[in-house]
């Protein structure tokens, strides 16, 4: 074996991971197909905004808190549905969103605070929803604003794993693709792939796919922390909810062009149960970047108070067309509006 177990993606997620496979004292490698310079992956472009319940920044502004009504907004906004037939596709969601909301009401914040993420005295009130008690969104602001946004929630994880690679217990392997998950006697035992040639793009930008060999690593525990789809516009437009109708002519893009969603599929070949591949999540307020970074950059626009917004034809957007409702409520209105397009994935800058 070459590692108790292997990460793909040295993003904020397989930092986490790497982090607490380190401190139990397991031998950890992880691999990314991109270079050392896109260490954390999106959550550097972030804004960071962290959800936390019932907390003291929370209590400062005079905003009252529960874990009852943290679960009920979470609930409104998951809106599952889907808990029929031997094994429901919404089971493990609603398990591990009740989980969550546990975490933020309890140890999230000292948990936090000891990884090295501090906050500001700041409370935002993203994705306040459609104001309805069971609807969708936060019915009272929970986004905590960390120091430094993004770059302050993932430069704790990248300097963590930076550590560990100078004690030999983590390496990092950049450059390397995962293409293939290896299955032996219906477990996953390892990960094969691409070596891609060196790349010094800045961060973000899209790198070469050249590939220049191949390699096979193997350890008894494989974690897939890939991110999701949005770098990918034919993905997006293959599990496009029905229920929005045609996809938009015209999209541009939120995340960098790495979150090509590839390895979602990679896992479904080696017997992963993929859910809920329609419950995708769009911003209907971004705008092309006028300096892009990545290919069809696009930026979320962050409203000031009492914004007036109109669509391409210049009407007033009435609820719950207009951004800060819920996404996929205002890609059903704007589905409506002729010349409209959305923003893949998230973008908050
Ligand atoms: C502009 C912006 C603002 C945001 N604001 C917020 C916010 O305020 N609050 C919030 O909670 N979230 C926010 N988000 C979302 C959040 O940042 C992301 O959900 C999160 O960072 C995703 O982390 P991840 O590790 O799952 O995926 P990623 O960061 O996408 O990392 C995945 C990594 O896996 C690698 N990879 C993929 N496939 C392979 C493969 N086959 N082989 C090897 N490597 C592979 C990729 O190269 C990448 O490095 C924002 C995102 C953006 C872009």
């Amino acid at each position: 074996m070459d590692a108790d177990v292997i990460i793909v993606g040295a993003g904020l997620a397989g930092l986490v991971a790497a982090r607490e496979t380190h401190r139990a004292g397991l031998r950890t490698i992880i691999i990314d197909q991109e270079g050392p310079q896109n260490l954390g992956g999106q959550a550097w472009w972030s804004f960071g905004g962290l959800f936390l319940v019932d907390s003291p920044e929370q209590k400062r502004f005079g905003v009252r808190d529960s874990f009852e009504l943290a679960w009920q907004d979470w609930q409104g906004s998951a809106q599952w549905d889907r808990f029929s037939g031997e094994h429901p596709e919404d089971e493990w969601a609603a398990r591990w969103g009740r989980a969550y909301v546990e975490f933020a009401a309890s140890e999230k914040r000292s948990w936090i605070r000891e990884a090295g993420i501090e906050l500001t005295p700041v409370v935002g009130w993203a994705e306040r929803g459609d104001l309805r008690a069971s609807g969708h969104g936060n019915s009272v602001p929970r986004f905590h604003v960390p120091w430094g946004t993004g770059t302050g929630v993932v430069t704790p994880f990248v300097d963590a794993a930076l550590e560990a690679t100078a004690s030999g217990r983590l390496s990092l392997l950049h450059r390397h693709r995962c293409d293939e998950l290896v299955v032996e006697n219906g477990a996953v035992v390892g990960v094969r792939g691409s070596l891609l040639e060196s790349d010094n793009s800045v961060r973000g930008a899209a790198s070469s796919r050249t590939i220049i060999g191949d390699f096979e690593l193997r350890a008894p525990a494989v974690i897939v922390a890939s991110g999701g789809i949005g770098g990918n516009h034919d993905l997006v437009r293959r599990y496009w909810p029905e229920r929005l109708g045609t996809p938009p002519q015209q999209m541009v893009t939120g995340v960098p062009a790495y979150v090509d969603g590839r390895m979602i599929g990679i896992a479904g070949e080696a017997g992963a149960r993929l859910v809920n591949q329609d419950r995708m999540w769009h911003y209907t307020e971004g705008i092309r970047n006028w300096d892009p970074v990545w290919p069809g950059h696009a930026i979320r626009i962050l409203p000031g108070p009492s914004p007036l917004w109109l669509d391409a034809l210049g009407r007033r957007l009435s609820p719950p067309g207009y951004p800060g409702t819920t996404p996929s409520r205002r890609c059903e209105c704007f589905a409506r509006i002729p010349k409209s397009h959305v923003t893949t994935a998230p973008g908050s800058s």
